[in-house]
């Protein structure tokens, strides 16, 4: 092989053409008429056309197309026996009423980048591969990430089996009336040893590139978060006459627990919600025995996220004590942080530092990503593409074309300077 070429984010000519020429080839499927929003559901008819798509990209550019043995979709430029392969690629699968970005983003900025790489007569010294990770939002069979999941063996195949959809179709036979055979499906640790670094691109699902002023941004980790539910219990009365003073009303400290979270959040730089509520007995002229409040808080390190959670059982006990109400405080569920590789997150920077005078800030999210599930068995990373509204799974979620051709030269100068060393 020879010598890479110097580049810049400003010289490629391929990459913006092709890339608003597949994104409009992308953009009417499984889009629908009445919510404008994407109901791309893993093996139907809107996925099903979505993969056709994925292989018509790989056939014209003349890479090597194969589907895995869990449905996952690739292209390979070189051979991917070589080992040390250098793959990007995002998901075509949406959530219901989905917006047009969160995945197509990473699959077509991957396609474009390539283009870009070719313009520039880049030469690689290891395979690159592009990869349609399948069902990565879970919006079908309920679990996020099941294309990578299953590859990474974090979801077996016996776990997998026991997946239905809404209808009681099992995730195999879903697989197999798309044409996908479903009796390999199971942990790939052979492919998973080919691969040296995986970059995904995505949009970004919040307003940190907005505020900052950024068209681009590397992730540093995804945010621990977690579940807890708070139970205040009373003493159910009459809401007419009951003196105020002999009251033991769950309510107050509830709220005044709300507010807390909220302070607690504000002073950790974290985000702390209590989104979901139920009430004993629940009914308008009853002071209320029992309020179960729901908190999902995230931070971006797990001393934050502790102290967050720490400050708000701390106020609510204080507040239950003050009002003779008794406290139960119970973790239902927690994710721990999953931080990118800091060697691969560093050269990212480096790279993008060298070849872009764009400033490239690194920033965590709160989000899960099949990059995710990746980074617990190889060098991962992730790059973001400013979203102005933060909105995300909505048909509301919106990059500038500006800003998606940003991207694609980010990724185009990442892939040049990773697989071409
Ligand atoms: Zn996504």
């Amino acid at each position: 092989m020879t010598e890479c070429g110097n580049s810049s984010a400003s010289a490629g000519t391929g990459s913006g053409g092709s890339f608003h020429s597949m994104w409009r080839e992308l953009l009417p499927i499984g889009r629908h008429s009445g919510s404008h929003g994407y109901r791309r559901f893993a093996w139907t008819g809107a996925d099903t056309e979505c993969r056709a798509w994925f292989k018509e990209q790989a056939e014209a550019r003349g890479l090597t197309y194969e589907v895995d043995r869990n449905g996952n979709q690739w292209a390979w430029l070189g051979d991917p026996a070589q080992g040390d392969a250098v793959v990007t690629g995002s998901h075509l699968d949406s959530v219901p009423d989905g917006g047009a970005f969160d995945g197509p983003l990473g699959v077509v900025s991957s396609f474009a980048a390539l283009d870009e790489l070719r313009s520039r007569r880049a030469e690689f010294a290891k395979p690159l591969a592009l990869v349609n990770f399948g069902d990565e939002e879970g919006a079908r069979f309920g679990l996020a990430c099941v294309g990578s999941r299953l590859t990474a063996g974090q979801l077996t195949a016996e776990q997998a089996h026991l997946l239905t959809d809404g209808e009681g179709v099992s995730l195999p036979r879903a697989m197999e009336a798309a044409g996908h055979d479903p009796e390999g499906i199971g942990a790939d640790p052979d492919r998973l040893a080919r691969i040296g670094a995986f970059v995904e691109l995505h949009v970004e699902q919040g307003r940190a590139l907005d505020l900052s002023g950024d068209r681009v941004g590397i992730a540093s980790a995804i945010w621990p978060h977690g579940r807890w539910r708070f139970d205040f219990r009373g003493e159910a009365n009459h809401a007419g006459t009951t003196r105020l003073l002999d009251r033991r009303d769950p309510m107050l400290s509830y709220a005044e627990t709300v507010l807390a979270a909220r302070r607690e959040a504000e002073l950790a730089g974290a985000v702390a919600t209590f989104g979901k509520i139920a009430v004993e007995p629940n009914g308008v002229n009853a002071i209320p025995s029992l309020v179960r409040g729901w908190l999902d808080s995230r931070a971006a390190d797990q001393e934050s996220l502790d102290q967050v959670v720490g400050g708000i059982e701390k106020a609510a006990g204080e507040y239950a004590r003050a009002h003779g109400i008794d406290l139960d405080v119970v973790r239902e569920s927690f994710t721990p942080v999953v931080e990118f590789d800091h060697a691969l997150r560093d050269e990212l920077a480096r790279i993008l530092g060298t070849t872009t005078d764009l400033k490239v800030p690194v920033l965590g999210t709160g989000a899960g990503h099949d990059a995710g599930i990746l980074a617990g068995h190889i060098p991962t990373a992730m790059l973001f593409v400013r979203n102005p509204t933060g909105v995300s799974h909505s048909p509301a979620e919106f990059a500038a074309e500006d800003d998606c051709v940003a991207g694609v030269l980010a990724l185009a100068d990442v892939l040049e300077g990773l697989a071409c060393r």
